[in-house]
């Protein structure tokens, strides 16, 4: 059973005048096959709460805690490591690396990790047909549509079986029957693999979707 916690979590920003507070006392606790939704207006420290919980950037103040292992303990190789094996990220920008086929895309991850073994291609296929993408394995994401980028960022993200997923505007660049796609598919994945999902979102229609719902104003987190 795994388990997120953000205690007491604010960051700041150095400015040249006074710091910009953008995460105030964050708290949150999240366990294994849980989903969560953040929604909040553009500005209130969404993405830097998800690079805060993601272990991208370190929380000023506080503590965030994967399976009681505290990432800012680690040092750069082995918070590299940590996250790679724990975290998979969707971002509203897709990412995938243009030059590298679909499939090439997903075992990204595992070649961070060490040699592509023939599970983690096994593993790459099965996802890919998991998301609806079998029959675009050599593509480039030049030559797919919206969605299916996303579909295959998805897969990418779960190649390393992350016990959390972080997705930020996982749908922000689709339309709405693409949305939606991509977003039952977020949550079949992380109920059959028992992950914790969280989605930042300013969509209330995906929030809508998620068991639980937090909303961030102004940096502070409070239940919806
Ligand atoms: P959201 O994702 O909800 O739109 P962000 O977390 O991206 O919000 O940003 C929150 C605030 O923090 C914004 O005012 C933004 O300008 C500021 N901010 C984000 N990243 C940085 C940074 N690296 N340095 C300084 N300010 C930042
Ligand atoms: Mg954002």
């Amino acid at each position: 059973m795994s388990r997120l916690t953000v205690e007491h979590v604010s960051k700041q920003y150095p400015t040249r005048a006074e710091p910009l507070s953008v995460l105030r006392d964050v708290n949150l606790t999240l366990h294994s096959g849980q989903n969560l939704a953040i929604v909040g207006p553009s500005g209130s420290g969404k993405s830097t709460l998800l690079a805060v919980i993601g272990t991208l950037e370190p929380p000023s103040s506080g503590r965030v805690s994967l399976d009681d292992q505290d990432p800012a303990l680690l040092d750069e190789p082995s918070l590299a490591a940590f996250r790679n094996r724990h975290i998979g990220f969707v971002f509203q920008d897709h990412y995938l690396l243009p030059q590298c086929s679909v499939l090439e895309n997903v075992l990204v991850p595992t070649v961070a990790a060490g040699r592509t073994t023939a599970e983690a291609l096994q593993r790459a296929r099965m996802l890919l047909e998991r998301v609806g993408l079998a029959h675009r394995l050599d593509h480039r994401p030049a030559e797919l549509s919206g969605g299916e980028r996303q579909r295959a960022a998805i897969a990418r993200a779960l190649i390393n079986k992350p016990t959390l997923l972080l997705a930020d505007e996982p749908t922000g660049n689709l339309d709405r029957a693409s949305a939606d796609v991509v977003a039952r598919l977020l949550l079949e994945l992380q109920r059959e693999q028992q992950m914790m999902l969280i989605v930042v979102t300013h969509s209330q229609r995906l929030a809508d979707m998620m068991e639980r719902r937090m909303q961030l104003e102004n940096g502070v987190l409070q239940p919806l």
